[in-house]
């Protein structure tokens, strides 16, 4: 490990990746050290299945019309779904109450509850309310549940505890597939990417003169360092903060915690779903639960079941055999029993105990929604801050992680100017 350098880099996922290549690029020196044994963070994809990839992080190219990685992709002729993009188009989605789908009536009050919802929650922004969504919504709707279970997928957090300015502030866009994982499209942009593995940070030291980082590999000195780890790492106190951060940026931490979205993928031993099978299924239920399970669109013979929010912390505890039962259930009750005999492999997340990111992804708590900028902010031209929670639109994305790296190594840059 080099021992003197501009800047510090914790964490290689796509925030501290895409900070190294910037900087480089910026004509700046730099050292990233990432505690696990691997690059890419929350993009992290296993082989379930002979030449089947299942994503346990991010799997969509979200915003896809303004997403990096697309154009990553393609120069590494990585092979994405674009035209599957729509595929969580409300038109798209199959719906189904104990078992048998919507008819026309039933969907049309689904979505009229949903756009609903949505628009009440974009009205209370507007007019500068950051308060719970669970206090917009009409609870007693027969659909609210089904509304609750998705935004807990979405968001890793139920109504309660989900700012308003939060989901308004989230920008629209289609959600592209990529054929062999996300996590593997990461792994292979960020390969050359030079990364000394294994290495916890366990202490930050700053002050005018510069930064001590103390890892477990021994101690490394830079004019700054930049932290790219998830505000679940940053409030477990796991990483220590000579001086202690200042009570604002606690703040922001604490407002933006990682909630919880887990993801249970099946792989079946033969097509048991069909061509028109391919797609987002989503039960109608009057309990918390899964928020729906996407049969691959891409064709491999998988079904990934998303749950959120407290219920996913809830089965995550029960453990993997729960988390397998539960998952096949939901997608039984859709597709019938005859399915489970060809149920062949099994990965079930966890992410609230994940020891590297402790939680899914960041969400800005009732009251807290104007918070990532405050995250982002540095200290003392010594301390910066990237990652998925720093970034505003594009937030608990991959690609907000990129950008944020992007942005941070540019912000390193003019400090040092200065
Ligand atoms: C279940 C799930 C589904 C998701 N779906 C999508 C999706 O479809 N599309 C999308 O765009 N996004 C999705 N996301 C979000 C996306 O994966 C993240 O926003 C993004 O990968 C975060 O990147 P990052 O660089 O901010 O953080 P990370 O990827 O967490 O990188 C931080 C790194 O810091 C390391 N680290 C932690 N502590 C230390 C320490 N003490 N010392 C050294 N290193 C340390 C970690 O090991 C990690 O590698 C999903 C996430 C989850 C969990």
């Amino acid at each position: 490990m080099v021992s003197e350098t501009d800047v510090i880099i914790v964490g290689a996922g796509a925030s501290g990746l895409s900070a190294a290549r910037e900087l480089a690029n910026l004509g700046l020196s730099y050292t990233l050290v990432e505690g696990s044994h691997r690059i890419g963070g929350r993009a992290y994809s296993e082989e379930i299945a002979p030449g089947v990839w299942f994503d346990l992080g991010c799997s969509y190219l979200h915003q896809a019309e303004n997403n990096p990685f697309v154009a990553i992709a393609d120069q590494l002729d990585i092979k994405i779904g674009r035209e599957f993009g729509d595929m969580f188009a409300r038109e798209k989605i199959c719906f189904y109450e104990k078992g048998q789908a919507l008819n026309p009536a039933e969907r049309d009050a689904y979505s009229s509850f949903y756009d609903q919802c949505y628009e009440t929650i974009l009205n209370a922004a507007d007019k500068g309310e950051d308060v719970a969504v669970a206090d917009l919504i009409d609870l007693e709707n027969k659909y609210a549940m089904t509304f609750a279970n998705v935004m807990a997928a979405t968001y890793t957090r139920d109504l309660d505890q989900i700012s308003s300015v939060e989901v308004a502030s989230f920008e629209d866009g289609s959600d592209v597939p990529i054929q062999n994982g996300y996590g593997n499209l990461v792994a292979t942009w960020g390969a050359d990417i030079p990364v000394s593995l294994n290495t916890r940070v366990e202490r930050v030291i700053y002050s005018s003169k510069g930064v001590s980082v103390e890892t477990s590999k021994g101690t490394l000195h830079g004019r700054s360092v930049l932290l790219t780890v998830s505000t679940g790492i940053l409030a477990s106190g796991e990483i220590e903060f000579n001086p202690v951060l200042p009570d604002w940026k606690a703040d922001a931490v604490l407002g933006l915690p990682t909630g919880t979205l887990n993801k249970v993928c099946i792989h079946f031993d033969e097509d048991v779903f069909g061509p028109d099978g391919r797609g987002f299924h989503v039960s109608c239920n009057d309990d918390a639960g899964a928020a729906g399970f996407e049969v691959s669109v891409m064709g491999q013979n998988t079904a990934i079941v998303f749950i959120g929010g407290r219920y996913a912390v809830w089965l995550e505890k029960q453990g993997q055999q729960a988390s397998q039962d539960y998952a096949l259930d939901e997608i039984a009750n859709v597709f019938g029993n005859d399915l489970r005999k060809h149920a062949a492999g099994t990965i079930a997340t966890a992410w609230t105990t994940d020891p590297w990111t402790r939680g899914s992804y960041s969400c800005a708590l009732p009251g807290h929604g104007r918070q990532r900028s405050v995250l982002a902010r540095p200290i003392e031209d010594r301390l910066f801050f990237a990652g998925e929670a720093t970034t505003i639109g594009d937030h608990a994305c991959c690609h907000g992680a990129f950008n944020s790296g992007i942005r941070a190594a540019r912000e390193i840059r003019n400090s040092l100017d200065r």
